[in-house]
């Protein structure tokens, strides 16, 4: 879908008509006076375009509006239709970068471990981590929690990350974790 805004920003109506349409104008001090190539009349000044509005208007048809109304008229598209062809000649690289940024891949969990999901089941109310000397906030913070499923099944499950932040596993442990009694959690 063309963003109708981003594309009126990329473009203006005066380079739509002399560029894209190749419309014949004529200076008519702050407009441009065209024939109509969709009303084929011989009146050579039927189209009147402002480009300091950025509007147009038809004395044959007697229909006016913006640079894409202008192509819809023109052609006798619709203005979906005008916008998308004039998104492929004023808009290349945002045309381009859209169907890329749509086909990304999700990250996906390494070896079928999907580790957000464990990361939410875990449980995290004071009365279930208490018992590792721990605090539900803390565990809030760092994403531990008491594991009641899977080879952690009732102990508390700690995530293990890399340096720059990635989550590559959890360990168990039971019993008290030694937690030092204040932590700096920012
Ligand atoms: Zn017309």
């Amino acid at each position: 879908m063309i963003d109708f805004q981003a594309l009126k920003g990329s473009t203006n109506i005066k380079d739509v008509a002399t560029g894209y349409l190749r419309l014949e104008v004529t200076q008519d001090r702050d407009a441009l006076r065209a024939p109509c190539p969709s009303c084929k009349g011989d009146n050579p000044r039927a189209l009147i375009i402002t480009p300091a509005k950025g509007l147009f208007y038809c004395f044959d048809a007697r229909k006016g509006g913006d640079l894409i109304s202008l192509v819809s008229h023109c052609h006798g598209t619709t203005d979906r239709e005008s916008a998308e062809a004039l998104a492929k000649v004023y808009m290349n690289d945002q045309i381009h970068d859209e169907p890329k940024a749509k086909e990304e891949p999700k990250p996906k969990a390494t070896r079928g471990f999907d580790s957000e999901k464990y990361i939410k089941s875990l449980k995290r109310e004071q009365e279930d981590v208490s018992r590792f000397g721990v605090s539900a906030e803390l565990c809030e913070a760092t994403g531990m929690g008491l594991c009641t499923k899977g080879i952690n099944r009732g102990k508390l499950a700690i995530p293990v990350r890399l340096e720059n932040g990635t989550l590559i596993g959890f360990v168990g442990v039971s019993g008290d974790v030694s937690a030092p009694k204040k932590w700096r959690i920012a």
